[in-house]
């Protein structure tokens, strides 16, 4: 069936294309779906569409008038999305318009009591080594949780919610304002229930008839090996219980690592600096150094020093690496390596004997005279080296 598109409109057979836009948006306004009350509006709006979609346009308009069929059987896809991008391309934004009119977009029925609770994030400071090797840390979380007294209804004594006198159970209030576009309808939330839809005479004392309270709680968190500062742990319906005692957002619990006053962290590596006295720096020497297996609880047999051997004439700054005692990577067992950097110490204090002794062995050396740019002559092929390699 082909109506006549002039007269859906409403203008005559020579209308100018601004009156047949200016039509449209009336004819519209009074037909559509979301405003229009009467039986049959839908039918009307889409028929309303397709006319203006003819006329809008120049050569449709000219097959029409003729008695052509300018939809060429396209005509049923008039209201689908395709239909929706011939208008915007007439450079008449349908939707914006009603958004425009009509403030909002027409809600539907009331809105539930019960509904997921948010999300909460809660941070949580490890040491070193229970982020290395990994706990199950107890911690402390204040959440919104289901109320005790009244199970999350709400209600004092399990009375049932009574439907909202206002709204009588919509939610919300409609006003209908007469306008030269038509009839315009406007909704608002119910300000006596604020869109519930029902209200709750009687309260429960506990929590005022939100259905959840606030509490405290002790979680235990399994921290895996490896984790570093700003890691993220998400426990599942762990966060805030919802209004109405609805189910539980998730907990998101953040790590920060402390420092620690031996080790820095690298990566999966370890770092630490220990002291050598410059005689055993010379001569070469083993030293015990501390793990940070050392921090873990006395019960577990684990590796609490490890032996460093340093080499006779090793210079400060020489770094050692023992590979294994680093922290474990994350989701593997591979341990990084522990680095120990070495700095050798002058002695500051000195008796009359050391003195003499050093001084003996700067002769040995002929240590008297050196050449700051050049070195010892007995080094001077190691410092030659050096400087070729600096250029
Ligand atoms: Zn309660
Ligand atoms: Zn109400």
């Amino acid at each position: 069936m082909m109506s006549d598109y002039y007269e859906l409109l409403g203008v005559s057979r020579d209308a100018s294309a601004e009156q047949i836009k200016k039509a449209y948006r009336r004819m519209a306004m009074k037909y559509h779906p979301d405003v229009a009350t009467e039986a049959g509006a839908d039918e009307k709006f889409k028929q309303i569409q397709e006319a203006y979609e003819v006329l809008s346009d120049e050569r449709k308009r000219s097959i029409y008038d003729r008695g052509g069929d300018p939809l060429g059987g396209g005509r049923a896809g008039g209201f689908g999305p395709g239909g929706f991008g011939d208008f915007a391309g007439a450079g008449f934004d349908f939707t914006n318009l009603v958004d425009a009119m009509f403030g909002q977009q027409a809600s539907r029925g009331p809105r539930s009591r019960v509904r997921r609770g948010q999300d909460a994030l809660v941070r949580v400071q490890l040491e070193l080594h229970e982020a290395a090797f990994g706990i199950n840390k107890p911690i402390t979380v204040e959440t919104a949780v289901l109320c005790p007294r009244c199970q999350g209804s709400g209600s004092a004594e399990n009375a049932k919610p009574t439907n909202c006198r206002t709204c009588h159970g919509h939610g919300e209030i409609t006003h209908v304002q007469r306008s030269f576009l038509g009839d315009i309808r406007t909704s608002q939330t119910c300000p006596t229930c604020r869109g519930y839809g029902s209200t709750i005479p009687n309260p429960c004392g506990e929590c005022d008839g939100d259905g959840r309270v606030r509490s405290n709680r002790s979680l235990t968190v399994k921290i895996p090996a490896g984790v570093s500062t700003g890691n993220r742990i998400h426990l599942a319906s762990q966060g805030e219980v919802g209004p109405g005692g609805g189910p539980a957002g998730d907990l998101y619990v953040e790590l920060i690592v402390a420092e620690h006053p031996l080790f820095r962290r690298d990566g999966d590596n370890l770092e630490m600096v220990v002291k050598v006295p410059m005689t055993a720096a010379a001569l070469g020497t083993e030293i015990e150094v501390q793990t940070l297996d050392a921090d873990l609880p006395e019960t577990e047999d684990v590796a609490r020093t490890v032996a460093v051997e340093i080499p006779a004439g090793t210079q400060s700054g020489t770094r050692i690496a023992i590979p294994g005692m680093g922290v474990p990577a994350l989701r593997s067992n591979r341990r990084g390596e522990l680095g120990v950097t070495l700095l050798v110490q002058t002695p500051t204090k000195l008796s009359h004997e050391q003195r003499k002794l050093l001084e003996d062995l700067a002769n040995l050396r002929e240590e008297n005279n050196f050449d700051p740019h050049h070195g010892h002559k007995r080094d001077k092929g190691m410092f030659e080296k050096f400087r070729e390699a600096f250029r």
